[in-house]
């Protein structure tokens, strides 16, 4: 019901782990539609709740582009229990406008959650697509986890973040995924995936 302000890269509150959520409050039902009038307004494709200040295992998705209808998803205390495959994805994201690197991702995952309706779900998305992509960007937010911390290379992404003012890499966050970098490596084909 509001468009709310979105946290910037250097924020203390985006490195923090969030908090399950324990009911689908009022409280949290007001939260998700913040997000996605929040998600609408940047043309975002996903966005998480510790973005705009709450840290809450909570993020919202809509790959629609162009004419297609919006499809938004909610996922609430979201475990990712499955992965495989590796794809490299430039990505970029709401708290680092303007910045975009590539960065390593698993090709497939499984997530399971909970929607507004206060089921559980289980979403399967496959190929490196869109959706597979955001969706391991948008878990990793509940982490403290940002992108910058899966980049393939840490001088080009230094690079992306000085040209548009934001601060650099912190090395102490840099993930070792040995396993995704030869996993790519070995289908170049992928390096062009956006
Ligand atoms: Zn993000």
């Amino acid at each position: 019901m509001a468009v709310k302000k979105i946290l910037s890269y250097g924020t203390e509150s985006l490195r923090v782990k969030s908090k399950e959520v324990l009911k689908i409050s009022k409280k949290i039902q007001v939260l998700v539609q913040d997000l996605l009038d929040t998600l609408y307004a940047k043309n975002g494709v996903g966005l998480a709740a510790p973005q705009i200040g709450e840290n809450v295992r909570i993020f919202v998705i809509d790959t629609a582009s162009g004419d297609e209808p919006l499809n938004p998803r909610v996922f609430i205390n979201p475990k990712i229990i499955k992965k495989s495959g590796a794809v490299n994805s430039y990505e970029g994201c709401l708290s680092f406008p303007e910045a975009y690197t590539n960065v390593r991702r698993y090709k497939n995952v499984t997530v399971k959650a909970i929607g507004m309706n206060g089921r559980p779900f289980i979403l399967e998305a496959k190929d490196g697509d869109l959706l597979a992509r955001a969706i391991q960007h948008e878990f990793d937010h509940l982490e403290g986890i940002l992108f910058i911390d899966h980049c393939r290379n840490r001088f080009e992404a230094n690079k992306v973040l000085a040209e548009n003012g934001l601060a650099p890499i912190d090395e102490n966050y840099l993930l070792d995924e040995e396993y995704l970098e030869e996993e790519i490596a070995k289908n170049p084909e992928e390096k062009e995936n956006h």
